[in-house]
């Protein structure tokens, strides 16, 4: 199948608590690489990565926080027309799963496209301490309507599939892929 021609651009967010590895996570995905010394101090407007999905290109601007979600005050900006997010809680630390929620109602506030794809994504299941089972984060997700996957940014696993699935299913999701 001939790829398409057109490079759609997706803006993605990676949303969370502070320390649950969404810089990590990032570049893990741009850039494979894990470095567990300077990951906590990293922190960029956004990284770019083409994508191949189901022969459809996608270009991805992944919007990370230069740790301004430590005081909650992403700003309206920071949202506004994003096709995607990924909202991370770490599988090691029930307070960052109990946070979601939160998450959850300032995205409701500040997301400009009503149909934005949504994925959960339980982070460090390296670790061998976890306090979130996977059950519980499914459920979470399937509630409200999420895509869900465990990962880790240092071993690699999940991470590709995280991103994939979600731009699969904005690909796929009538209103934002044909922008
Ligand atoms: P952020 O504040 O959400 O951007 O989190 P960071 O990416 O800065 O990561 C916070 C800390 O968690 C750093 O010390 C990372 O090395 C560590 N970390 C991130 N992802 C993982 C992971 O998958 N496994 C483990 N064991 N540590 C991780
Ligand atoms: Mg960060």
């Amino acid at each position: 199948m001939e790829e398409n021609q057109v490079l759609t651009t997706l803006k993605i967010l990676i949303i969370g608590e502070s320390g649950v590895g969404k810089s990590s996570l990032l570049l893990r995905f741009t850039d494979d690489t894990f470095d567990p010394e300077q990951a906590a101090t990293i922190g960029v407007d956004f990284k770019v990565k083409t994508l191949s999905v189901d022969g459809n290109k996608a270009k991805l601007a992944i919007w990370d926080t230069a740790g301004q979600e430590r005081f909650r005050t992403l700003t309206p900006s920071y949202y506004r027309g994003a096709q995607g997010v990924i909202l991370v809680y770490d599988v090691s630390s029930k307070q960052s799963f109990t946070k979601l929620d939160a998450w959850l109602s300032e995205l409701e506030t500040f997301a400009t496209k009503h149909e934005i794809v949504k994925m959960l994504v339980g982070n460090k299941i390296d670790k061998d301490k976890r306090e979130v089972s996977r059950d519980e984060g499914l459920k979470f997700a399937r509630k409200h309507h999420m895509l869900f996957i465990e990962a880790s940014a240092k071993t690699k696993e999940g991470v590709q599939c995280a991103f994939e699935e979600l731009v699969e299913k904005i690909i796929q999701t009538p209103g934002l892929w044909e922008t």
